[in-house]
């Protein structure tokens, strides 16, 4: 994914005017923690400076790495901090058939194929050619079933990919700036289906981002890289495209992304007002003082919108 240009000065130029829906999307994975928070509080003040609504929607499709009561310990922990959605929570678990809707579509529009690749597959056709992996990296898919490549060709399906085929999408996010990325040569044609019959994130993520009506997506920066299949997916739907802000990272000694793999520890429960603002400190708001999170976060909007609110 590349940066295109110089980072956007001035807020959204705000599509819909006078119409916000924002949405908070944890995966069920473990507790909130000070990463996590900082896209929490990044979207919910950003819908508040904006007079929106903030929803939240729990990302339980990935079950094998979800843990037990940890969704009911987020939104507990939003609680605390005085981040309560305006509506009740939507479950990703809940909402398989409108999933298998968009599936549907995609595939009677040609642009969803069942494939019969194993990871080893697509890592031994890479490795034949020559080209060595990036640890970490995800393979760029090299569409050996393609349809017109003679599809399964006697492989028993495994997963369903989507035909990445659409020119590379360009998009501004309103922190980061001008962005763009080709889909079709950086990534390939990526999964809508996993071989284990889970719902992948990019298709979930589309059609319920539709379906609540969401006009602005803020989220962490770790998700930015995701945003254009997002974006051929949306027009492969036929659904509206919202705008982006995606906001800056807390980083754990290691240097990567803060989670609980490396270390993140829990919110303190006992004071949330401190969680906020260092949540606060790293969406670059300055050091607020208040003795209670309704307080903090009454301040953290007015500061919030001079930057990033709606045109006065
Ligand atoms: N569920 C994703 C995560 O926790 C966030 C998805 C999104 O905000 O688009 O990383």
């Amino acid at each position: 994914m590349l940066k295109a240009g110089a980072a956007a000065s001035g807020p959204d130029a705000g599509r819909d005017a006078g119409r916000y829906i924002g949405r908070f999307a944890p995966s069920p994975t473990g507790p909130l923690h000070a990463g996590s928070l900082v896209a929490a509080l990044a979207s919910w003040l950003d819908a508040r400076a904006h007079g929106g609504r903030w929803l939240v929607r729990i990302e339980d499709v990935d079950t094998p790495r979800c843990v037990p009561g940890a969704a009911e310990n987020i939104l507990q922990q939003l609680a605390q901090c005085g981040l309560v959605p305006d509506e009740a929570p939507w479950w990703q678990s809940r909402r398989g058939a409108a999933y298998t809707l968009a599936l549907q579509a995609l595939q009677a529009q040609g642009q969803a194929y069942p494939c019969g690749c194993t990871r080893k597959a697509i890592e031994a056709h890479w490795l034949a050619l020559g080209v060595a992996h990036v640890p970490e990296a995800e393979r760029i898919y090299p569409g050996t079933c393609r349809p017109e490549r003679g599809g399964l060709q006697g492989r028993p399906p495994r997963a369903v990919r989507f035909r990445a085929d659409g020119p590379p999408q360009h998009w501004q996010d309103r922190r980061l700036g001008a962005m763009q990325q080709d889909v079709a040569a950086e990534v390939g044609d990526f999964v809508l289906q996993r071989a284990d019959g889970l719902w992948a994130y990019q298709l979930a993520v589309v059609v319920d981002d539709a379906a609540q009506g969401i006009t602005h997506v803020v989220r962490g920066e770790d998700l930015a890289d995701n945003t254009a299949r997002q974006l051929l997916l949306q027009q492969a739907l036929g659904l509206p495209r919202p705008s982006y802000l995606h906001t800056p990272l807390v980083r754990a000694a290691d240097g990567r992304k803060l989670s609980k793999q490396n270390g993140a520890a829990p919110l303190d429960q006992h004071d949330p007002v401190a969680a906020l603002r260092q949540a606060g400190r790293v969406l670059g708001l300055p050091p607020l003082q208040a003795p209670s999170p309704a307080q903090w976060l009454a301040a953290a909007v007015a500061a919030w919108a001079q930057v990033f609110g709606p045109p006065p």
